[in-house]
């Protein structure tokens, strides 16, 4: 894998249509565990994952699309922390996977 290179995960919470959008150089299924242990009140699922280049640019380009949805600030009941990568996001998978690609497309043309 290049430097660059990762993956772009969401991750859905069942009571809500609050999805997290992140990504992770390592595998998404072991960053899916740490967030389910930090913050187990979410009780995040992975709903989708796509590899890309460019990952970090392609991330912040998706916040900045959903940057209108994004959750209002507030503190993790879990981890006292303030997630900065929650959305609310009552549409489908994939949706919002086609948001990620054409961020990921945006990356790696600028
Ligand atoms: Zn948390």
């Amino acid at each position: 894998m290049d430097s660059s290179d990762g993956y772009i995960y969401i991750l859905s919470s069942p009571s809500s249509h609050v999805k997290k959008i992140g990504f992770t150089q390592r595998k998404v299924t072991v960053r899916l565990k740490e967030w389910r242990k930090s913050c187990p009140s979410m009780d995040y699922k992975l709903q989708s994952w796509l590899m890309c280049r460019q990952v970090k640019k392609t991330e912040r380009l998706a916040h900045r699309i959903f940057a209108k949805k994004r959750l209002a600030r507030h503190t993790c009941i879990d981890c006292k922390k303030h997630h900065r990568e929650l959305f609310l996001l009552p549409i489908t998978n994939d949706a919002c996977l086609s948001v990620i690609l054409w961020a990921n497309l945006l990356a790696l043309s600028l």
